[in-house]
């Protein structure tokens, strides 16, 4: 692996700048604004250069664009550099970014323990693919730290967890998890997805691949899928990247260019975000229509206290449930105005979701259940309308339930 890093000192910089200059190449005309590179391929002066190339390509040295590509090489260190991580690998989707950390570090006989609350396709790989490749996957409670503690054994590999989950947005304590899972040698994998890149301490907490779908804050806008895996330099060029670009999982070129101009404002956008999330929960605990309202930095969510220690801010994300059930829950779907019913998050565009019927609805009932996922449940991701507008739309809406 050569090295020769582009932007040197990102790490002396704030992350508001190194959010706007991190990981920028530019070619031979200067231009401001971040080239896409759509190509597939890289000439080669020579048959010798070829050689060369094939042999111990550098991080500046291009083969073919599954393998890296200008554009994407910019928004891997533009992320890295924000999430605090030595490297980055993009990949085609957070599933892709999901499985392929996985399945690069397992192998058949591996244990796994990973938090029960995950989304369904995280769930799928854990409970499915993992299992048929012949790994042991144990799944806990992922908010009871004694319960990890009696799943960690000597031989497992990975904890894995969302570090809030979807959609009822518990928060797991990464601290106390890496501390059991460093003891036996496994490596901590979060999905961070929820927390975002702007309020993520993941890694001086312990995590060491911290995984994000770039699908959701980092795009913002609802336009691409992609996906990426934060580690150090030896795990994500060692572990990683060969697993991804032999599989065909990375992020295409277009993509990488959408989400490096989404890193830009995702600060600015995700803090904006969350003013509105805090005011719309605020607003909404104790309204009679509702039995619980669920955001980190409400003194009533269950784990409180880790929230407030893991993040400076309580994100982007509220949940609540009608005491009407389903019934409730889809008057107040359809009477909503502003606020639009779809299943992306972290947009622009605020957005409600009623989880048990639609993002969850294979998981069987007593599941859903046990994960609070109720039929009266709505996940609201918190857009960037007017947060007066906003809460009126609920409020109105909730009067129509
Ligand atoms: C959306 C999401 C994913 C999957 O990401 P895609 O980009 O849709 O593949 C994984 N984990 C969490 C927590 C998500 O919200």
């Amino acid at each position: 692996m050569k090295d020769t890093p582009p932007v040197p000192n990102t790490r002396k910089r704030k992350s508001r700048t190194n959010a706007v200059h991190a990981g920028t190449r530019r070619s031979q005309y200067g231009e401001v604004s971040e080239a896409i590179f759509l190509t597939q391929g890289f000439v080669y002066d020579t048959a010798e250069d070829a050689e060369a190339r094939f042999l111990d390509a550098g991080r500046e040295e291009f083969i073919y664009a599954r393998y890296g590509n200008p554009t994407v090489a910019m928004f891997e260190d533009r992320i890295a550099a924000l999430e605090g991580t030595e490297d980055a690998f993009a990949c085609a989707s957070g599933m892709a970014a999901v499985n392929g950390a996985m399945m690069a570090i397992l192998k058949a006989g591996d244990h796994v323990v990973a938090a029960r609350a995950l989304f369904g396709s995280c769930l799928y790989i854990l409970d499915d693919v993992l299992r048929r490749f012949g790994v042991e996957v144990t799944l806990i409670d992922g908010t009871d730290i004694d319960a990890w503690a009696a799943a960690i054994r000597p031989d497992t590999r990975v904890a894995f967890f969302e570090t809030i989950s979807n959609p009822t947005l518990e928060v797991i304590d990464i601290a106390a998890v890496a501390d059991l899972a460093h003891a036996v040698g496994a490596l901590v994998v979060v999905d961070n997805v929820f927390a975002t890149p702007t309020y993520s301490r993941a890694m001086e907490l312990g995590a060491d691949v911290i995984v994000y779908s770039t699908t959701k804050h980092i795009d913002g806008q609802g336009r691409c899928l992609g996906g990426v895996i934060c580690g150090t330099r030896d795990f994500v060029r060692g572990v990683a990247e060969p697993y991804m670009k032999h599989t065909g999982g990375s992020m295409s070129p277009f993509t990488a260019w959408v989400m490096l101009k989404g890193l830009e404002h995702l600060d600015l956008r995700v803090r904006a975000q969350t003013g509105t999330a805090t005011q719309i929960a605020t607003a909404l605990e104790g309204h009679p229509k509702l039995s619980r309202v669920i955001y980190p930095h409400l003194p009533s969510h269950p784990q409180y206290d880790v929230a407030l220690r893991q993040m400076d801010e309580g994100g982007t994300m509220v949940a609540f449930d009608l005491t009407g059930g389903k019934d409730a829950a889809y008057r107040f779907l359809n009477a909503l105005d502003i606020i639009i019913i779809s299943n992306n998050l972290g947009d622009a565009k605020s957005i409600a979701t009623p989880p048990a019927t639609t993002t969850h609805q294979r998981l069987p009932d007593d599941q859903k259940a046990a994960l609070g996922i109720t039929p009266g449940l709505i996940r609201l991701s918190c857009g960037l309308e007017d947060s007066g507008d906003l809460i009126a739309d609920i409020l109105d809406a909730l009067d129509a339930a």
